[in-house]
């Protein structure tokens, strides 16, 4: 059985923990390899391979760092298929899915691409007599990121993408369900640096691991900076955690995102956007449409039938089967959480329309495979309601009014995405407007922002101020240093006890 091992300072790193985790293939339910789990050990190997190479690379030009991005841009297209399937096999979504997870975060690539643009500081001429003040933004040295299992390749993109374009260099902490993936994008980043004459080592590293090394990050002293994504509960003992330790953390968390169908909707179109927004990749996404919100009964009768059938189309197969709507959910505890979610659901008094329990794909028995669920009525105050189911269930919350449905997404825990499917531009303006949610689709149910926008939730969704990608990530990345300078002319002049004014 093969080791999914670290990669520190340009290579596979061993490590000394003695310490693994199993990484399974939801299809077959099998371990297919064991991944390293690092203690506080490996951790300073890393932080320190990091540190030594951080002011070089800091001191590389701005154009010079983004050709290298150019080329990793190019080096992950060109290996496009071989990480797909790595993803596939160890995450369980189907491979055109997984695809997509890639090139997602190379979006984020292609932003760090104009990093040169982005990084331009301000300046002002002649603010004072002989006084000019400009600013600049610069790198925050070894920064770190730790990811979720659900984008093993788009998340840890989005974060080392801009801070080591920014001149950061990064340690990655990507889940230890799907931890193959990162370790070949980092391969892939050495091999760019190698291509264009650059040597990369210690700019990018990975450490796998679980709660040991995510402390361990938190504690190091050396690292200024700490991304994560993840569920909501550790969001916050991260975010909390790591600002005591004085480092800068924006933490995402989890989601409940709602889908409110107005009754002059285009209803054909919102039961492909829904079935593709709530069941696609086992809904194992943050940004996954789970609650649709239709106003009116005759909407949500008509909506409920035209599902119904809709889920009956849906084929659920291995992750490489290219009919497959969706694939396996990533663990045996994960698909056994959802069931139980959906046992909750009926004894808290929610109609269960279609259960997607005790699905089983013939030659992939052990495979951690659940089928599409479906509930009715379901309520306000319910548990179900309420968490986080996080795989392929879709739960029908009716509301009478306008009002009603937007108040649901506004007074929920979570706030990271919504959407409104309508053909009343003025009522979507409005519920964009008034919605008390991070990230808003209209008619577009998985509003993700584009790589030049910026993504973060609202609420228990996301810890910190500041979003993923786009300026904001610049933002995160970076810290400003503003110049004030004075070159006089003539005379000395005569000292002063007052503050500074340029009046
Ligand atoms: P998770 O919270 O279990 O794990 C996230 C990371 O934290 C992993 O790297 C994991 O190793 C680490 N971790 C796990 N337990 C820990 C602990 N006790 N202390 C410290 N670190 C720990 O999340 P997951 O199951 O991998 O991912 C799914 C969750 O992520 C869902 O809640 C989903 O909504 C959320 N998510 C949010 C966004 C977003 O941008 N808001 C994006 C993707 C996923």
């Amino acid at each position: 059985m093969q080791d999914i091992r670290h990669f520190v300072n340009g290579a596979a790193f061993e490590g000394g923990s003695g310490r693994f985790g199993d990484v399974f293939n939801p299809n077959t339910g099998e371990v297919e390899s064991r991944v390293q789990l690092a203690t506080a050990a490996e951790l300073d190997a890393a932080v320190a391979a990091a540190a030594l190479v951080q002011p070089a690379w800091a001191a590389v030009n701005p154009q010079r760092r983004a050709r290298v991005m150019f080329e990793f841009k190019r080096l992950v297209e060109a290996n496009m298929e071989e990480l797909a399937l790595i993803l596939s096999s160890q995450h369980g979504k189907v491979i055109a899915d997984s695809k997509g997870d890639i090139v997602r975060g190379l979006d984020v690539i292609e932003f760090a691409c104009g990093i040169p643009h982005a990084l331009k500081g301000e300046y002002t001429e002649g603010a004072g007599p002989g006084i000019d003040v400009y600013s600049m933004r610069q790198a925050l040295g070894v920064v770190a990121g730790i990811t979720p299992f659900n984008f093993p390749a788009m998340i840890p993109m989005w974060m080392f993408g801009v801070a080591i374009a920014c001149g950061n260099t990064f340690i990655l902490k990507p889940s230890e369900k799907d931890p193959g993936v990162p370790v070949r994008l980092a391969e892939l980043f050495m091999e760019a640096g190698a291509n264009l004459g650059m040597d990369l080592k210690g700019v990018l590293n990975v450490v796998h691991g679980d709660k040991a090394v995510v402390d361990a990050i938190l504690a190091n002293p050396t690292i200024s900076a700490v991304s994560f994504v993840g569920s909501s509960d550790i969001a916050q003992y991260v975010y909390a955690t790591g600002t005591a330790n004085g480092k800068r953390v924006q933490a995402m968390g989890g989601a409940k995102n709602h889908g409110v169908v107005l009754p002059d909707a285009d209803l054909d179109q919102v039961v492909k956007d829904l079935s593709g927004a709530a069941f696609g990749s086992a809904g194992e996404r943050c940004m996954a449409l789970p609650v649709v919100v239709p106003v009116g009964k005759a909407t949500a009768d008509e909506l409920r039938k035209r599902m119904v059938a809709e889920i009956e189309s849906l084929r659920v197969g291995i992750s490489t089967d290219p009919q497959a709507h969706y694939g396996p959910v990533v663990s045996a505890a994960h698909r056994d959480k959802i069931a139980d979610y959906i046992r909750i659901g009926e004894a808290e008094g929610a109609e269960l329309v279609v259960d997607g329990r005790g699905f089983s794909l013939q030659g992939y028995e052990k495979g951690f495979f659940i089928g599409p669920s479906l509930f009715d009525n379901v309520k306000k105050g319910m548990r179900t309601y309420q968490e986080e189911i996080f795989g392929p269930v879709l739960q029908i919350v009716r509301a009478e009014t306008f009002e009603e449905a937007l108040s649901l997404p506004s007074e929920h825990q979570y706030g990271n995405g919504v959407a409104i499917f309508t053909r009343d531009g003025a009522a979507a303006r409005q519920f964009a407007s008034r919605v008390n949610v991070g990230m808003v689709g209209i008619n577009v149910p998985i509003p993700v922002p584009v790589a030049y926008h910026t993504f973060g939730g609202w609420k228990r969704s996301a810890f910190g101020d500041t979003n993923q990608h786009g300026m904001e990530g610049v933002k995160f990345w970076t810290k400003v240093k503003t110049i004030t300078s004075r070159w006089p002319e003539g005379a000395v002049t005569g000292n002063s006890f007052v503050i500074p004014t340029m009046a």
